[in-house]
Parts: structure tokens; C-alpha cells; sequence
């Protein structure tokens, strides 16, 4: 499965914004952003006039690379989102939202999507009691997601366990910590996501 291996701080710094792909290095003083916020490259520091369909450009990587997803499954996400009632731009946002390895990160079973991604793949999770491995899946209202067995008692897993703090956990997904186990009671609204996305700029590039 593709992915982007590249240098990760250097997203944030092309995209202006912190997208918190680091995890706990994103919350202190060596995180890219606060040291160097001009874009990366050699012309980085140019002061450039960003057009419509730049803004739009950037929105729609900004999205891409906060959810560490490539350009052909975000453009099948959109489709998607577009077939649904609703607002297209919500829509797309709560799909990404519901991704398996998002959700793994917001019930703080890993300090970034990256690293909730890995966990997925090397099966660390049971989805309704079945181990699964592909972190694009998408979870419905009703779905449990816990650890399997055998993860749980590795140190790893305790250490990681040991960093849940429920409080912060979104109020779409009800988690025990004691089993670790995180049951979705509802769908993500667009209230419930915190990054200050502008999707409308996204539907706009898309609908050209
Ligand atoms: Fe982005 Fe985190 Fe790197 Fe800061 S430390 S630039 S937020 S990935």
C-alpha cells in the first residue's frame, strides 16, 4: 500500500500549519513550525500572492496530509462524499474521520495517525471481535474496537494504555480503559473535528 515516507515536518512547514503529525514532539519547542514557519525549499521565505486555486490547492493537501492519505484514495473520498446527502466538504471530513486508524488515534491509543497506522497494519486491532489490518476501513455506529489479545499484555501496549486520558477522547466514541476497548455510540460531526479546516475550498477544487 502506498504511502508517503518522506521527511513529515516539512509537510507542516509547506502547508504553513502545525498538522501535528509527530505526536509528542509537536506539543514542544522542536517542533518545526514554532522554530522555522516558512515554507521549505530554497524560495520558502518569498513573500508569494496565493490565488484562489492555490488557496484551494493547499486546502485540499492540507486535508490529504493531516489524515496521511495519497491523492487517489482523497479524490475517491470525495466521490463518495459527493454521492451523500448533505454538505459535501462535511461529508468528506467526517469519512476521513471515521477511518479505523483515526479512530485508533482519538481513543488515544497512539501518539499520531502514523503510528496509529502501523498498529493497524500489523493487526494489533479486533473490530467487532475480528482481528483486522486495513486502517482505511471505515467504523459505523455500534462498532467496538479493542486490542487483541495477545498485544495487550506486551509492554508496549501497557505503556501505551497507561497514556489514554479518557477526558480527551472525542464524545463520539465511549472508551474503557480498563479493557481498552473503544465503542463508537455515534457518527463524528463536524463539530467534533478540531482542526480548522476550510473544506469548502476543497469542494471547490474538486468541482472545477
Ligand atoms: Fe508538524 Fe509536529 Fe513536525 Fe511540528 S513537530 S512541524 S506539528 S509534524
Amino acid at each position: 500500500m502506498a504511502r508517503y515516507t518522506g521527511p513529515v515536518c516539512r509537510l507542516c512547514r509547506r502547508e504553513g500549519t502545525k498538522l501535528f503529525l509527530k505526536g509528542e514532539r509537536c506539543m514542544t519547542g522542536k517542533c518545526a513550525i514554532d522554530r522555522r514557519s516558512t515554507a521549505p525549499g530554497q524560495h520558502g521565505a518569498a513573500n508569494k500572492k496565493v490565488k484562489e486555486y492555490g488557496m484551494q490547492m493547499r486546502e485540499k493537501q492540507k486535508a490529504k496530509r493531516y489524515y496521511g492519505v495519497l491523492e487517489k484514495q482523497f479524490r475517491n473520498y470525495f466521490k463518495e462524499a459527493d454521492r451523500k446527502e448533505g454538505i459535501t466538504g462535511e461529508n468528506l471530513l467526517k469519512l476521513l474521520e471515521c477511518r479505523l486508524d483515526n479512530v485508533v488515534y482519538r481513543m488515544g491509543m497512539a501518539e499520531s495517525r502514523k503510528e496509529a497506522r502501523q498498529l493497524v497494519l500489523h493487526a494489533h486491532f479486533l473490530l467487532n471481535g475480528k482481528k483486522v489490518n486495513i486502517p482505511s476501513m471505515l467504523i459505523k455506529v455500534g462498532d467496538v474496537i479493542t486490542v487483541n489479545a495477545t498485544s495487550k499484555n506486551s509492554a508496549k501496549f501497557k505503556e501505551l494504555v497507561e497514556g489514554i486520558d479518557s477526558k480527551l477522547c472525542p464524545k463520539w466514541l465511549e472508551v474503557d480503559k480498563e479493557n481498552i476497548t473503544a465503542k463508537v455510540v455515534a457518527l463524528p460531526s463536524r463539530e467534533d473535528i478540531d482542526f480548522p479546516f476550510e473544506e469548502q475550498l476543497i469542494v471547490e477544487l474538486y468541482s472545477k
